[in-house]
């Protein structure tokens, strides 16, 4: 058994959604020629609301309040909405194999679906403790966080422990977003994580301390420059402690785990050019792989930065996701008039009352400004890189003030004195 279609978008995440968006703005394909591909039982939605919104003890967001691409400020892309565009959604389906010479996907109940065009939009999936030789991670309360399906787990394990105790594994994004969710949800949090400090890939020391206290004053413990070895688990195959290297134990009611994600491309390993560095599949200014007819996009892509000097990046971030999926289609329907893809790495979080944002890359000498007060904190850093700002940190700012530190970033703003650049802060940026 068979089905052709002209597009193919493999995956049904954030950039599938806006890549659709994107098709039915342009209009380049007739009805029944487009098709999206999706594990997920559900239309595409805004991942990043499953560690936010999701995750509310109460006025919780639900599908499909968050569809794609609402996240945008755009249309909310419901299955009414792609019946009406003549896309079809063929969801809860695996691709379990790929053959780009044959453009032919073959799908877990055995149906071919071939293309002309396949946009590769197959994100990552969050790495297991398993792969750390750590085993037992399948239990009811230990909890992953990557789909809604997950999220639903961790909904679940939240409301039977409520005044009880969770430790969280990992001190990255999903980690911090998910600890302030539990306090919020009335659970005692434990954070434990091998590193300094919290966000070690983006945070400075000093960034890091203003959260880290933060959060202690909202009753969280950090446990840190250590990691887990193994669980205690109760006759019925519950988790009730978490065993740590340094040989302490922590009671545990339940646990989430957030280590780190790894790119979903194993379906096209030995066929396309992967990216050695970053271990995405690697794609030119186009979002072209080294298959002419195959694009991809999102967390799976390793693209060009220009504003890098053309260095190739994998990012793991929502506005990358929504940037490279419309730039691959209108490469697709316009390929004359797509000029190479001009990106500016953005990453943002929310967590509590707090929100910040990131643009650039974080290299070279860092300069701190602002207040880091608990009160109504309006702090940042930029990093300057050869005499010029190469990344900018922001929490607490205006959009105005967001948008200025993404222009100097963006322009590669040149630094003269060091000392200044710390004086003025973020006027810095703002006056530019
Ligand atoms: P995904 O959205 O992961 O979609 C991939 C899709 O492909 C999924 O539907 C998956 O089921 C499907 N798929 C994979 N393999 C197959 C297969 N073989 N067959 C069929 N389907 C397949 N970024 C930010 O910048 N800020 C944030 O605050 C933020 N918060 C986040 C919070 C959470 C909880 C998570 C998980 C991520 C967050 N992100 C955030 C990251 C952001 O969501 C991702 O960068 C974005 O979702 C990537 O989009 P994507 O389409 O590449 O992949």
């Amino acid at each position: 058994m068979g089905r052709a279609f002209v597009y193919v978008i493999l995956g049904g995440g954030v950039s599938a959604g806006y890549a659709a968006l994107e098709f039915a703005r342009r209009g380049g394909y007739s009805r029944g020629e487009l098709c999206i591909i999706s594990e997920e039982a559900v239309a595409p939605y805004e991942r990043p609301a499953l560690s936010k919104g999701y995750l509310l003890p109460e006025g919780a967001a639900r599908l499909p309040g968050f569809h794609t691409c609402v996240g945008a400020n755009d249309e909310l892309l419901t299955p009414k909405w792609y019946k009406e565009q003549g896309i079809e959604l063929i969801l809860g389906t695996k691709v379990i194999s790929a053959d780009v010479r044959r453009k032919a996907l073959v799908t877990a109940v055995g149906e071919t679906i071939s293309y002309k065009t396949l946009i590769i939009a197959t994100g990552a999936r969050a790495l297991k403790l398993e792969e750390f030789g750590i085993q037992g991670s399948d239990a009811e309360n230990i909890c992953y966080l990557r789909n809604i399906h997950d999220a639903d787990k961790l909904v679940n394990a939240m409301k039977s422990c409520s005044g009880g105790n969770a430790v969280v594994i990992g001190g990255g994004y999903i980690g911090m977003e998910c600890a302030a969710a539990l306090v919020t949800n009335k659970i005692r949090v434990t954070m434990v994580f091998p590193e300094k400090h919290c966000m070690a890939r983006l945070f400075t020391p000093r960034i890091a301390e203003y959260y880290e206290n933060y959060y202690t004053l909202k009753g969280v413990t950090f446990v840190k420059g250590t990691v887990l070895t193994s669980f205690e688990k109760d006759a019925t195959g519950k988790v009730t402690a978490v065993i740590l290297k340094d040989g302490k134990r922590l009671p545990a009611d339940m646990v989430v785990v957030g280590i780190g994600i790894r790119a979903n491309t194993s379906l096209f390993e030995g066929q396309l050019v992967v990216s050695m560095v970053n271990d995405g599949i690697k794609v030119n200014g186009q979002m072209q792989t080294s298959e002419s007819s195959v694009y991809a996009v999102g967390d799976v892509a390793a693209f060009p930065i220009k504003l890098f000097d053309g260095d190739v990046r994998r990012l793991e971030h929502v506005d990358s996701a929504r940037r490279t999926a419309r730039h691959a289609v209108s490469a697709i329907l316009e390929p004359a008039k797509t000029r190479d893809i001009n990106y500016l790495p953005f990453f943002y979080s929310r967590v509590f009352t707090l929100s910040w944002q990131f643009y650039g890359d974080n290299v070279g000498e860092v300069v701190h400004f602002g207040e880091f007060t608990n009160s109504s904190p309006r702090f940042g850093a930029y990093w300057v890189n050869k005499g010029r700002i190469t990344g900018a940190f922001l929490e607490g700012g205006s959009r105005e003030e967001y948008e200025a530190i993404s222009v100097a970033v963006g322009r590669k703003t040149k630094v003269t004195e060091m000392a200044e650049l710390g004086k003025q802060g973020l006027a810095f940026a703002v006056q530019e």
